[in-house]
């Protein structure tokens, strides 16, 4: 079931129309579905039903927003968080510290003192040195903190290179040939609780065979540490599940990837973890949006000029990411356009010579596939301030983010007196 859907001409989301969030709320908007959010969940859970008491804990990077947050909450789900500022939110929607792992290259100090005092379940390690440092700080509190170690397995997961985190030479986790040696050194360490280990090989993965290569090359890595006399009682799978961007696109579904992982993991007597982000909120939200105006110039298609920019969405600028484009209230007539925000940089282009619903000046239109990796990488470049955010829950609605204005973002900045 679709809760974006026409309804007598007019795109919803669930019972909601467009047209009315535009209005009470301007635009740009990201437009989040509860219920969709709330049915990927369950997805992702029955896809794993296979398995033993998994543990799901939702990339909060991918869309942090309380509300959002406080659904999944309440789906039982925990979070994964890359960050002090993550770790506060995860708790603040809702989430128990116990299901909480912290993940990341470059906790600070800082973070890993605040990992410690709010009792996170899982810390995972990204290098030794990491792993040092974890174990001081805990010990002077007295206390030993449970960790998983992240090796890199060296799988290309074919994703785009900006996303794919699990080959040789990106800057995540141990090397899969060291991780035995530096598993055995941390164990040793009196703050630390060595249980198990972790990978993550990318995002937006339109195959399960890399995802199956790392599984397998962690199961051996598993075998091995145990046959060193090490404990290994959990293992954390990560996230990467990727999502159709385009209409008719295919891609693995949560129950694909489950009975995999059950086959893979058959014999490893462990705890699984997951850590799934964009396959639960990407296709939950939408990016709406007004056309300004559309200018032509030479003789190619024109340029549909919208109120949504890079700032807002950045994927397009950044990995050069598709979204499908479709107006509110499509008359049925075509068009081929350059789609583009207001922003002074040529970046700022969300597709050229597509194929859309005929739109002109004042129309409504959506980004698809916008609630994961949207709001959450807004900037205010231009001084154009912060994206607005609503969650629709059946025929209600609520502003779940402020739109923060640019006089707002200047409030914080100051002139010292010497000028
Ligand atoms: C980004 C990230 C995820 C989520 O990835 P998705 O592709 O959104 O599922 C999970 N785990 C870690 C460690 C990450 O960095």
């Amino acid at each position: 079931m679709d809760h974006f859907a026409l309804r007598n001409g007019v795109l919803h989301v669930e019972d909601v129309p467009l047209p009315a969030i535009a209005e009470a709320v301007g635009t740009p908007v990201y437009v989040y579905s509860r219920a969709t959010l709330v049915r990927h969940a369950q997805v992702f859970r029955e896809g794993l039903s296979g398995l033993d008491d998994p543990h799901i804990a939702f990339a909060v990077k991918s869309n942090p927003n309380l509300a959002v947050l406080r659904v999944l909450a309440k789906e039982g789900f925990g979070a994964d968080v890359v960050s002090g500022g993550e770790l506060t939110r995860a708790l603040a929607a809702g989430m128990k510290p116990d299901d909480v792992v912290f993940s990341g290259v470059g906790k600070t100090h800082a973070e890993l003192v605040q990992g410690i005092e709010v009792g996170i379940g899982q810390f995972n390690i990204e290098s030794e040195e990491e792993g040092h440092e974890l174990s001081l700080i805990a010990q002077r509190r007295g206390v030993r903190v449970a960790c998983a170690l992240r090796v890199n397995p060296d799988v290309d997961a074919r994703t785009h290179e900006k996303i794919s985190t699990g080959k040789r030479e990106n800057k995540f986790g141990v090397p899969l040939d060291r991780a035995a040696s530096i598993y055995a050194t941390l164990a040793e360490q009196p703050g630390l609780e060595m249980r198990g280990v972790a990978v993550h090989i990318g995002s937006q993965l339109g195959d399960l065979d890399p995802l199956e290569t790392a599984f397998t090359k962690l199961g051996a890595l598993i075998a091995e540490l145990r046959a060193n006399g090490q404990t290994v009682t959990h293992a954390d799978l990560g996230g990467g599940l990727g999502v159709p961007y385009k209409k008719g696109e295919t891609y693995p579904t949560p129950a694909e990837y489950g009975a995999m992982v059950a086959r893979v993991t058959r014999d490893w007597g462990v705890r699984l973890s997951f850590e799934p982000g964009r396959v639960i909120a990407g296709n939950a939200g939408v990016l709406l949006t007004r056309v300004i105006r559309s200018k032509r110039s030479g003789n190619g298609p024109p340029f549909v000029i919208v109120d949504a920019a890079m700032n807002d969405l950045a994927r397009p600028a950044m990995y050069g990411a598709w979204h499908d484009f479709d107006a509110v209230e499509p008359t049925g007539e075509r068009m081929t356009a350059h789609i583009v925000g207001p922003i002074c940089e040529t970046g700022d282009t969300f597709a050229m010579d597509r194929e859309i619903d005929a739109l002109s000046a004042g129309d409504l239109a959506v980004f698809r596939t916008a609630g994961a990796y949207g709001a959450t990488m807004a900037s205010s470049y231009n001084s154009r301030g912060y994206v607005a955010e609503v969650l629709v829950d059946g025929d209600r609605f609520a502003v779940v983010a402020d739109r923060i204005m640019p006089h707002s973002i200047m409030d914080a900045e100051r002139v010292p007196e010497w000028l």
